[in-house]
């Protein structure tokens, strides 16, 4: 079986196609299961030629890829569907493939690619993704300026995307973008605010099996008890993190953030831990992000300070101190690391007793702090615009649904009348080949009426007479038959012209035209014959009538006879009446002579 290449949204998806979908909306509430039904659906969609199952199964294969694997694994995946869902015709499809594709170009640091490419998708994507899909495209555009320090519009996009995320449809979406909003808040300064979406999404995280994003909420609750110089309470989360395994089914190669751990350790005075971490964290795979190396460094510096090395702290933070105290620098380092950085900056050089140095570095500080404040209130305010205009899309969609859904209303109605309306031509041509039926036939023989015969006589005659070839006319008449309605009755006497006419009929040829011309009166037109062969004919059945014996309601009736008259077409001027005339004298003279014969007229 080939399944339909093109998706259509009216058409039922194949079981392949609908194993896939699930496992996409399994993405963020159960990984493990994800990966394994797309793979069951991809090989049921290779078996069956399934190109629509097997391009979904791929995507969600690659999706799981971006929080499981490294990029170029995940780009592997992905970059080859491009072709399919482009031959599918599958917008949605395609377009959150890109957002994929954007994102694993974003983890390997081609920021501004990844943003534009977004971008790009953006106008699209809101008009054709609905429900979580959209909150997908709207969570990575919302990545992509956070990536790239455009607090405000990431904001506004994660708002959007989290009224996308219903969990009811595709449960843990809803998750991922508390976490995501989490760490926004924390850009923009507001720890307090981040804390609570944390809490949020650890509350609804626990109903999913993705150790993934639950070390990631853990992790962003570390850095924000850190923020609010309450690190000390983070340890137990710090813990719980170190807790979860770090294959695929657990943190992935996504989030080991072991440098932002050692920072919250070391805060809480946990040196040896800190230590520990820092190590960790020296070892662990490290991908070209500003704000990952900046926070080693920070790691390191606050080590060296709780090991009495403050001079050393100063020298690790050293290479970094310049582009953290220029404002102007757009390096894709963070507003949070930055401002973390130059706290830790000013603490360093007040210890080493460098108050110059220290009030600087707390000067920058300040100035990074307000920027992330007024930052934070317009992101306020683009959230709500970008909600305003997302709602005015729905509505729009909404409208665009239900005329849709009226004119296929109005289509469906439309069939349903010209289907009754068939029904009806139909039953109209029935009934009319029933009534010419009833025109042309005598209900009781079933043999053609006397007003059929006074339809085909005239163009027979001058088809025979074009054709130089005779016609012959005959009028048969039953004999006394007055006496066997008489004895027998009526109904005998029906039974009687019904036997008479049948005989007639098997007994003719199919050009014969045989009729009831009224009573117990029958006529014969027979074409290529002439009177006398018609008359040689009639004799025969003469003799066959007289031997027949018929039984009705228990009574015998035999001996029965008739009288014919015959001519043909060959009387030199006659027309159709005048030949059943001719016929119907014969016939009266044949029975003045007694009847049970058949009269010849002659020429
Ligand atoms: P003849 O040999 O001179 O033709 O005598 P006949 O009795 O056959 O002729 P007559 O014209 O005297 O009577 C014809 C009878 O046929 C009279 C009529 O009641 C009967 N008849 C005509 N049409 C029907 C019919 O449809 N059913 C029955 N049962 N009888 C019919
Ligand atoms: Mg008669
Ligand atoms: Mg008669």
């Amino acid at each position: 079986m080939v399944a339909a290449s093109r998706a259509s949204p009216a058409a039922r998806p194949s079981p392949a196609l609908q194993r896939a979908r699930r496992a996409w909306a399994l993405l963020q509430a159960d990984s493990a299961r994800s990966v394994a039904l797309a793979g069951q659906a991809l090989a049921r969609a290779r078996e069956q030629g399934d190109a629509p199952a097997r391009a979904w199964a791929q995507l969600v294969l690659g999706y799981n890829r971006l929080y499981l694997s490294t990029p170029a694994e995940a780009l592997a995946t992905l970059a080859p569907l491009r072709e399919d869902f482009e031959r599918l015709g599958d917008r949605a499809g395609a377009i959150l493939l890109e957002a994929g594709i954007a994102r694993a170009w974003w983890r390997q640091g081609r920021l501004q690619e990844a943003h534009r490419h977004l971008q790009q998708l953006r106008d699209e994507g809101l008009r054709v993704l609905r429900h979580e899909q959209r909150g997908v495209l709207l969570n990575a555009i919302a990545g992509s300026h956070s990536a790239l320090g455009d607090s405000e519009q990431a904001f506004a996009h994660m708002v959007s995307a989290l009224h996308e995320a219903r969990p009811s449809r595709a449960p843990g979406f809803d998750v991922v973008l508390h976490c995501n909003l989490s760490n926004e808040l924390m850009q923009l300064g507001d720890a307090e605010a981040a804390l609570a979406q944390v809490d949020e999404g650890l509350a609804r995280c626990r109903r999913l099996a993705n150790p993934r994003l639950l070390a990631t909420l853990l992790i962003n609750r570390v850095i924000a008890l850190t923020e609010l110089g309450r690190a000390r309470e983070a340890l137990a989360d710090l813990q719980a993190v170190r807790a979860i395994p770090a294959d695929e089914q657990g943190r992935g190669r996504n989030a080991s953030c072991f440098e932002v751990l050692a920072v919250a350790a070391l805060r809480a005075g946990e040196v040896a831990l800190g230590r520990e971490l820092v190590a960790a964290a020296a070892m662990s795979h490290h991908e070209p992000i500003a704000d990952e190396s900046h926070e080693m460094a920070q790691a390191r510096a606050l080590l060296a300070a709780a090991e009495g090395e403050v001079e050393g702290a100063l020298a690790v933070m050293q290479p970094l101190r310049e582009r953290l105290l220029d404002d102007g620098t757009d390096d894709g380092l963070s507003m949070r690391v930055r401002c973390s950085g130059l706290h830790l900056l000013s603490e360093l050089c007040e210890h080493a007793g460098r108050p110059d140095e220290a009030l600087a570095a707390l000067r920058a500080w300040q100035r990074c702090q307000a920027r992330r404040s007024s930052m934070a209130s317009r992101a306020r305010a683009q959230a709500a615009l970008l909600q305003t205009e997302l709602m005015r899309l729905h509505r729009r969609l909404e409208e665009q649904e239900a005329r849709r859904r009226d004119t296929e209303s109005a289509r469906a109605a439309l069939q349903a009348i010209n289907e009754q309306l068939s029904r009806k031509v139909h039953e109209v041509e029935q009934l009319q080949v029933a009534l010419r039926e009833q025109a042309t036939r005598d209900p009781l023989t079933g043999l053609f009426n006397r007003r059929h015969l006074a339809d085909v006589l005239p163009p027979m005659l001058a088809l025979a007479r074009r054709e130089a070839l005779p016609m012959a006319v005959a009028i048969i008449d039953l004999d006394h038959f007055k006496a066997v309605n008489d004895r027998h009755g009526h109904d005998a006497g029906d039974h009687l012209l019904v036997a008479f006419g049948a005989l007639l009929q098997d007994d003719s040829r199919a050009s014969d035209v045989v009729c009831r011309y009224g009573g117990e009166e029958f006529c014969l037109l027979m074409p290529h014959t002439t009177a006398m062969a018609a008359a040689h004919h009639l004799g025969q059945l003469l003799q066959r009538w007289r031997t027949q014996v018929f039984e009705h309601q228990g009574r015998r009736l035999s001996g029965l006879s008739f009288t014919a008259g015959v001519c043909d077409s060959t009387r030199p001027g006659a027309g159709g009446e005048a030949l059943l005339q001719a016929a119907d004298q014969a016939l009266l003279a044949a029975k003045r002579e007694g009847r049970a014969q058949v009269r010849l007229v002659g020429p």
